[in-house]
């Protein structure tokens, strides 16, 4: 875009109900620190007004957007083409233009990776997944991209987690088996790395994940997507176990990272975006 055409680029957030996102100062923050004359816009969008809001975004030189609940399936027609892990997925949470096109990505499953590459590699690892949901579908896909050894998914419904162990072995051809949960999961020995995919635990400190905290051993990286309240009892409960525990605030912030590095093509500055997230949350 030319200069002085337009006084800002503009990437977005489309969703419905999301007042108050405070992913837009964690962005904004990347931008005003690295100089960049760039906005992120909230835009409450309809699921009727979604394509149009699409051509829209299109049509008024938006370099992208974030699109969240409930828009992150049916974006996918009004998209030019998919990432290869949002075509695995079937969920598309970053829209980036290229050339003329607006191509659909999921950042949540990168940016739980780029959070779990500060601890340990995923590669020949085996994984131990509570939730079959959004959040553990992104999770698991990135994972297999990333070539874990096995995945167990353990989860509450059977119709959701049969669906996900299909998706991982006839897309990703991975050594994947469902657990249907019921009681207290215990976590099998040789398990490298135990990941809570659900919402248990959001919004509520002492809510417990249902497992045998004994089968937690020293040295296991045992990870929450639950990012509010930042230590959940899965943490502390595993980090009192001797494992190294990682916070789901981590994936949110590279999840902004990785859409940022998509939008501008820079490597933002990770410690001032989880500064101005946490400023954002009060946490
Ligand atoms: P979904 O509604 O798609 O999935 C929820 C999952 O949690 C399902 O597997 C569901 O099981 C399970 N679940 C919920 N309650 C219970 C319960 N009481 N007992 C057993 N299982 C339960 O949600 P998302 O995947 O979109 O989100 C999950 C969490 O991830 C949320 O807390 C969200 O805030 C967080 N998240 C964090 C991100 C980050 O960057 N840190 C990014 C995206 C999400 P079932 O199939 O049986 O219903």
């Amino acid at each position: 875009m030319s200069e002085g055409k337009f006084l800002h680029e503009l990437v977005g957030s489309m969703s419905q109900g999301a007042a108050g996102n405070p992913t837009v100062a964690m962005i904004e923050a990347a931008f005003a620190h690295h100089g960049l004359h760039w906005r992120y816009i909230n835009m409450e969008v309809t699921p009727e007004d979604l394509g149009t809001a699409v051509r829209g975004a299109k049509a008024m030189g938006f370099r992208g957007f974030n699109c969240s609940l409930p828009h992150k399936v049916t974006v996918i027609p009004h998209l030019d083409g998919l990432g290869e892990s949002a075509a695995v997925m079937g969920a598309v949470n970053c829209v980036v233009r290229r050339g003329e096109k607006f191509i659909g990505e999921n950042t949540d499953g990168k940016g739980f990776l780029k959070s779990l590459a500060s601890l340990v590699d995923p590669k020949g690892k085996s994984v131990v997944l509570f939730g079959a949901g959004g959040a553990a579908r992104a999770i698991a896909v990135e994972l297999g991209l990333a070539g874990v050894k096995r995945i167990t998914v353990v989860n509450r419904s059977e119709a959701r987690g049969v669906e996900l162990v299909a998706l991982l072995r006839d897309k990703l051809k991975l050594d994947a088996e469902l657990v249907v949960w019921r009681g207290d999961y215990t976590v099998p020995a040789g398990t490298d790395i135990v990941i809570n995919g659900t919402s248990i635990g959001l919004y509520a400190p002492d809510a417990r994940l249902a497992h045998d905290l004994n089968s937690l051993k020293p040295g296991m990286v045992v990870a929450d997507v639950v990012f509010n309240p930042v230590r959940t009892r899965l943490l502390e409960d595993a980090a009192a176990r001797g494992c190294r525990a990682l916070d789901g605030l981590g994936m949110l912030v590279n999840q902004g990272i990785v859409g940022v590095q998509c939008w501008t093509g820079i490597e933002p500055d990770a410690v001032v975006m989880r500064q101005a997230l946490e400023a954002a949350m009060g946490v």
